[in-house]
């Protein structure tokens, strides 16, 4: 199968060498994909031309309406999409629901969101103000959508969601997209786009799609364009630097890695329902989706008195898990996505072996199956987590992590902010204390905060899930970006302009429909 590109309102092919579409756990290349040749100086000048005027005609409440279509759309093939996962992403079922279901999820709250901001087409900042003495003269901050494309370029792990998260926003917001799938799991991104194109779900020119490279994309972006990268700090590293160069003034999000930290705080006793929480999170999280996820734990600090107990127990869960192509029945934990990633984790877990006094517990770099992409899960002890410096810095993208004990909160911050910055800190612990001490302390070093209490077992999707309602992305080394969160998302699309005038002018201008000030702040 030849993955085409949707450019320029058609399907495409390359004309030069593509790349190979493998399933990670028989090796087979099941497609291939590429984009050279591709016009992409025009398929932007058509979002541009057709998507924008289309999208900005319609109120957030009908553009809603879109998004609720696409929701619906994806969900009739879920199935579908499950089995396309399963075979190209090397997920288990439960993995590829956790990717799909977020798409249509997140979809879905944001068709909420542009009901609830009703008909118009920008919102209102904050309370409005008198700027000066006079009375007459009032001002406003408006939020106003952007004039220009959204490009979204994705990572390998999430091709359903990656795609549906950003596009959701943007089309919120009224951009159009141009979407470029990781390269090597684009099969379920292509087949959403073919779903939704073929329900002709969403007006002309909104959707682009590009399997392959981005070619000489990025050239033809300008000041009022977007550019939302999720994937690599390396990648993304290139991506600041390459933005700068052109000084065109796109304007960039980035989502990269993050060393992200579960803690046990000292109130976690043997078997609480709070102890409990944690190591089914903690365990879930180092293995689902292999471990190929953003958010995914990947230091986890508890008492030192009980590190030994928690240690033995996490061993025990992660080592049972049974290994295999996820379509054999009653296989856990599926293969890593592809070989170059399987080669990335075995040398990653080599080089955390090479911090001082840091040992494996279980699993480890050995091959375990042939063919496949497979690694076995992976359990580290770092018996000095000052000390050791790769564990705090260099995020292995499998199933890995790495356990350390604390003896006192105190030290808790400075162990959990050498990660330089994340997406995501978990915090076990029912002493508001603790927390009161934690939050201004390691707040600032990450885009969100995951607060484990014993009385929510059984109530929560646990630190791993992006909802859509709440900020993803993280500071530091995780990128600096900022997506979702509810209408704060849509920030990244629009241009907050203050607007100063004669008070009943300025007043005439609020969007109607708007009872409360609702724009992000
Ligand atoms: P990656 O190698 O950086 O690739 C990410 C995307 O960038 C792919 O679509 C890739 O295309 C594209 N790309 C690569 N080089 C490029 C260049 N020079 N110019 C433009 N685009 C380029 O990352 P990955 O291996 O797919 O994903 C794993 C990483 O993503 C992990 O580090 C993980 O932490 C991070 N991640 C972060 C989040 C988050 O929300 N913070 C979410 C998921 C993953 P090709 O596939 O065609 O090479």
């Amino acid at each position: 199968m030849t993955l085409r590109s949707f450019v320029s309102g058609q399907w495409t092919s390359g004309t030069g060498v593509p790349s190979m579409l493998q399933n990670p756990s028989t090796e087979e290349t099941i497609a291939t994909a590429d984009t050279t040749g591709l016009d992409f100086a025009a398929a932007v000048d058509h979002a541009r031309q057709v998507g924008l005027p289309a999208l900005r005609a319609l109120s957030f409440a009908a553009r809603g309406k879109l998004l609720l279509d696409a929701s619906k759309a994806i969900h009739a093939c879920r199935d579908e999409l499950i089995g396309l996962a399963i075979d190209n992403g090397g997920n288990t079922r439960g993995d590829a629901k956790f990717d799909i279901d977020g798409a249509i999820g997140t979809l879905a709250a944001y068709a909420e969101l542009g009901q609830k901001l009703g008909e118009t087409t920008y919102l209102r900042d904050g309370e409005g103000t008198q700027p000066t003495r006079s009375t007459k003269l009032w001002g406003e901050h408006l939020w106003l959508s952007r004039l220009g494309v959204a490009v979204h370029i994705n990572a390998f792990n999430f091709p359903a969601w990656g795609l549906c998260e950003k596009a959701a926003v943007a089309w919120l917001a009224g951009l159009p997209v141009i979407s470029k799938p990781a390269t090597s799991t684009a099969l379920v991104a292509h087949r959403i786009v073919e779903v939704l194109l073929a329900k002709g779900c969403l007006p002309p020119g909104t959707l682009s799609l590009l399997c392959g490279s981005v070619g000489d994309l990025l050239s033809h972006l300008t000041e009022q364009d977007v550019l939302a990268f999720t994937g690599s700090s390396d990648t993304a590293r290139i991506l600041r630097s390459r933005v700068d160069m052109l000084g065109q003034g796109t304007r960039l999000n980035i989502e990269a890695d993050s060393l992200n930290v579960a803690l046990l705080g000292p109130d976690g006793a043997p078997g609480s329902e709070l102890n409990d929480l944690f190591l089914q999170e903690v365990s879930k999280d180092i293995t689902q989706k292999a471990g190929q996820k953003c958010t995914a734990i990947r230091r986890i600090l508890v008492p030192m008195d009980r590190l030994d107990a928690i240690a033995a127990d996490l061993v025990d869960r992660i080592s049972s898990l049974r290994i295999g192509n996820p379509r054999d029945e009653g296989v856990q934990l599926g293969p890593l996505a592809t070989r170059s990633q399987l080669h990335s984790v075995r040398a990653g877990i080599g080089t955390l072996l090479q911090d001082p006094g840091v040992t494996t517990l279980t699993g480890g770099a050995a091959p375990v199956a042939d063919p496949g992409f497979f690694v076995a899960p992976t359990l580290l002890l770092a018996k000095d987590p000052h000390q050791a410096t790769q564990v705090h810095r260099l995020e292995v993208f499998g199933p890995c992590a790495t356990i350390m004990g604390y003896r006192d909160v105190a030290e808790l911050a400075t162990l959990v902010n050498r990660g330089g910055g994340g997406l995501v800190a978990s915090v076990y612990s029912d002493d508001r204390r603790v927390i009161a001490e934690l939050l201004p302390a390691i707040g600032p070093y990450h885009g969100r905060l995951y607060l484990g209490s014993g009385r929510l077992l059984g109530q929560t999707p646990g630190p791993g899930t992006a909802l859509p309602a709440m900020n993803h992305g993280g500071p530091g080394h995780a990128g600096g970006g900022h997506e979702l969160g509810g209408v704060r998302g849509l920030e990244l699309y629009m241009q907050r302009c203050a607007v100063m005038g004669y008070k009943p002018i300025v007043e005439g201008l609020l969007p109607k429909g708007q009872t409360a000030p609702i724009g992000p702040s």
